[in-house]
């Protein structure tokens, strides 16, 4: 039975088993939370891999081994939020540098990016990525970074990954891909082509909703090592309990990413056959202008689904405070489900004028379908619908 080439296990083993071999100092099963600020020295400059926790901690690393096998790249880091993780790669470049982003975007990174990064001399410019050749077209001689989001928040557009990470290497930028929405259960962008992939591990790969926190993945050697340098130049690295947290959320990705692919195909399969509702955006629609590209660079659909109610502004405000067991707040991605107005919530940053044109208007309600019953789901958006239509 011996095989001459050992078979990489699958995504389900490597999230429980990557980077978490059992304790080499006791034996424990489950990686510690090594809860130390340092590590005593065996003799001056001589430690065992270890000397202060903002440089290296054992919990931090294995959770940065576990996610960089699940991303199907060499190196991971994690740290202490998903802009900590977007900040760090953006500190890669310098005064003068230019990035090209997609204009679907998460609010913290369009406010990182437009309030904060000017001011150290980086400049932006925002294009419809779904149209790659709008990248070609803004990429100039200062371009360093395109910076891409897909699916996209809140409206599920789908981003050519491979035809992006093309145009950016041609001209000797780097493709980066804040793959929190899809996961690496469903998308792998260093597979696809990308450079850089980040996330905020706040969503689903923690996936309970108790811990907040980041990463970045990178093939490139010398990519991170300069991260690894930044980041302990920065600081903004997790603790060790946010990690142990976010590793123990990891393991357990795989089964939940069906769960919530199942639960939100119901839900918007349900919603699609509501006349409260307009239009239903959901990749894994076959009318969806992003079904072929998701069927082609994803394995699935993911957990999110947005609406947008034939009542306006007015309905959608009622249906997100209509429901039970939708939890109105911000994120996503966690095992209970969660109702948001993109408008004045994960949108807010935006001007208005940049949401209409995005098609983001006062009329649409965000869906992250958490992995309770599918038919309890259906049931509360139901009585929702009905309390919002009678309260008009
Ligand atoms: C939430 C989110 C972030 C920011 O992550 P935090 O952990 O909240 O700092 C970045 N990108 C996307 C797509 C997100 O959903």
């Amino acid at each position: 039975m011996a095989e001459t080439r050992p078979r990489k296990p699958a995504f389900e083993t490597r999230a429980i088993h990557a980077g978490q071999d059992p304790d080499a100092a006791t034996g424990a099963t489950i990686v510690p939370v090594y809860q130390t600020v340092t590590f005593t020295q065996d003799a001056i400059g001589v430690n065992r891999g270890f000397e202060y926790s903002r440089s290296g901690n054992p919990t931090r690393e294995a959770l940065e081994q576990c996610l960089a096998s699940l991303e199907e790249g060499r190196f991971g880091l994690a740290y202490a939020s998903g802009m900590a993780a977007i900040a760090g790669v953006v500190q890669l470049l310098e005064s003068g540098d230019h990035v090209v982003v997609a204009d679907d975007l998460y609010g913290g990174s369009y406010r990182l990016f437009s309030q904060v990064m000017p001011r150290f001399g980086l400049r932006f410019t925002y294009v419809d990525a779904t149209r790659p050749e709008e990248i070609d077209k803004a990429v100039c001689e200062s371009t360093r970074l395109v910076w891409i989001e897909s699916p996209t928040n809140p409206l599920l557009r789908l981003i050519d990954i491979a035809a992006c990470a093309e145009i950016a290497g041609r001209q000797r930028a780097r493709l980066v891909v804040d793959n929190t929405f899809a996961t690496p259960f469903l998308q792998n962008p260093l597979a696809l082509g990308a450079h850089v992939v980040v996330h905020s591990t706040t969503k689903y790969i923690g996936g309970h909703s108790d811990v907040i926190g980041g990463a970045v993945v990178v093939n490139d050697e010398e990519t991170a090592q300069k991260l690894r340098f930044t980041r302990n130049a920065t600081g903004g690295v997790p603790g060790p309990w946010d990690a142990w947290l976010t590793l123990r959320g990891a393991k357990t990705l795989a089964v939940r990413m069906r769960q919530h692919e199942s639960n939100a195909a119901a839900v918007a399969g349900f919603l699609k056959g509501r006349s409260e509702v307009a239009r239903v955006h959901y990749p894994g629609f076959p009318d969806h202008p992003g079904f072929d590209l998701a069927r082609a660079q994803m394995r699935g659909f993911g957990g999110m689904v947005a609406i947008e109610l034939v009542g306006g502004e007015a309905a959608a405000r009622r249906l997100c405070e209509a429901t039970q067991l939708f939890a109105l707040g911000e994120s996503l991605g966690g095992v209970e489900s969660l109702i948001g107005y993109p408008w004045s919530m994960s949108h807010a940053a935006f001007p208005p004028e940049v949401k209409r044109r995005k098609g983001i208007t006062e009329a649409i309600v965000r869906l992250s379908v958490g992995i309770e019953n599918a038919d309890d789901l259906c049931a509360d958006l139901d009585q929702a619908l009905r309390h919002a239509a009678a309260s008009a």
